[in-house]
């Protein structure tokens, strides 16, 4: 038996995840769920997997989720302070962070210092901080486990392999739903628009990233530091299918690859019953229906953010950081119809120039610099728009 907290617990990744979770009841038990605002959602799942601990992070929203949970033998708690406290609980194993965004480092900071495993679908805990997330988790003893699909595909090929005998990494692109236009097919490109992706469906920031390819740009840094790898070996390749997650390269030559329906799934199980591979109900690959598999290479002419990405990762410091808090703010002003979809990685690259960097920043540095990047990203968008 597992004890597992979900932190996000209402989102794409979330919901998938207590799925899981359901799908294994002698597995697993859940300890302790967390929303921002979905307050209904959260009462419901705290009525059906009958948690110890719910914390709504918008402190607003407390009485509401109080009153919805009264007959309910659970412990209620809000704000950003309880989602920590939460994230640091003794009583859980496991606890699988699928928040969005820079809002996730810290939970998982805390989750590590407090001796438990992580499952981590936030790729943002290592974009802005994987400095000091991945020392903090081997000084714990600790795993990050990864569930982005990618990420995910990697860690199984890697299962049994020797770290020297890793040439390079090949992460897999869906490219999105603009693979192919150029900027100026990209001018008038509705949010509406944006979120439609193809093959995948996600919470509304990453379906966004993955339309400006800023998601691949997050994955390359992610990769870096989850396999410890320089990030000339890290490629990207886009694959238009989304059925290859993501291989590796041996010093042999020989390539190996995890393949399976776009579905977060398996990566989802496979990060809470690692090392063990269950049988699971994921939906299996019809391969009579796979005629063929496409593969090319990402544009980064007029998709700029990928290459924005490397730019900051090779730099590192607070320039991820800053890149991902700007990222961030373009996309949130983007889905309100304040900004365009170019003027994303325009804003992206206007606030990073103008960025000095701090080496090795601790999680205060990194907050300064992730409230700059923010304000400094609203200042670019009013004059820009
Ligand atoms: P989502 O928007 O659907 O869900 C986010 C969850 O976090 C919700 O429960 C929300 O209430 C909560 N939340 C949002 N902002 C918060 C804040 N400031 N404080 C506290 N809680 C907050 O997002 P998602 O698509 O599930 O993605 C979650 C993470 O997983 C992201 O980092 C994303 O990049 C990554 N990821 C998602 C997918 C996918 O298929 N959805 C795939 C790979 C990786
Ligand atoms: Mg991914």
């Amino acid at each position: 038996m597992k004890t597992v907290t979900i932190l996000g617990a209402t989102g794409s990744i979330g919901t998938q995840a207590l799925s899981v979770a359901s799908a294994f009841p002698d597995l697993f038990r859940v300890h302790g769920l967390s929303a921002n605002r979905q307050v209904h959602l959260l009462a419901e799942q705290a009525r059906r997997f009958k948690p110890a601990k719910v914390v709504i992070a918008d402190p607003a929203l407390y009485q509401e989720l109080k009153a919805l949970c009264s007959d309910l033998p659970v412990e209620v708690a809000a704000g950003a302070s309880a989602l920590c406290e939460l994230a640091a609980d003794i009583k859980h194993d496991i606890v699988l962070n699928a928040l969005v965004g820079f809002a996730g480092l810290q939970p998982t900071l805390m989750a590590l210092a407090a001796g438990k495993d992580v499952a981590l679908a936030n790729k943002e805990s290592l974009v802005a901080g994987g400095h000091l997330v991945m020392p903090l988790a081997r000084a714990q003893q600790k795993a990050i486990l990864p569930v982005d699909s990618e990420h995910s595909a990697i860690f199984q090929c890697l299962q049994g392999q020797q770290a020297h005998t890793i040439e390079d990494l090949v992460i897999t692109a869906s490219g999105g739903p603009f693979f192919g236009r150029t900027q100026a097919d990209l001018q008038n490109v509705t949010p509406q628009a944006a979120l439609k992706h193809p093959n995948w469906s996600m919470g509304a920031k990453i379906t966004i990233d993955s339309a400006t390819m800023m998601n691949k740009g997050l994955e390359v840094i992610e990769a870096h530091w989850l396999f410890a790898m320089d990030y000339d070996k890290i490629k990207v390749v886009v694959h238009r299918e989304s059925i290859v997650h993501s291989m590796v390269t041996f010093h042999d030559g020989a390539v190996l690859a995890q393949l399976g329906i776009p579905d977060m799934y398996i990566p989802i199980q496979y990060a809470l019953t690692y090392p063990n591979r269950l049988h699971g109900n994921a939906p299996r690959l019809a391969w009579e229906t796979v005629q063929s598999l496409h593969f090319a290479p990402p544009d980064t002419e007029n998709f700029p953010s990928l290459r924005l990405a490397y730019v900051a990762g090779k730099m590192g410091g607070t320039l991820p950081a800053v890149m991902n808090a700007a990222n961030e703010e373009a996309v949130r002003l983007f889905l309100a119809g304040e900004v365009s979809f170019l003027g994303i990685s325009r804003i992206i690259d206007t606030v990073m120039n103008k960025h000095k960097v701090i080496i090795a920043p601790d999680f205060d540095a990194l907050v300064d610099a992730d409230q700059e990047a923010r304000q400094l990203a609203q200042e670019c968008a009013k004059k820009k728009g």
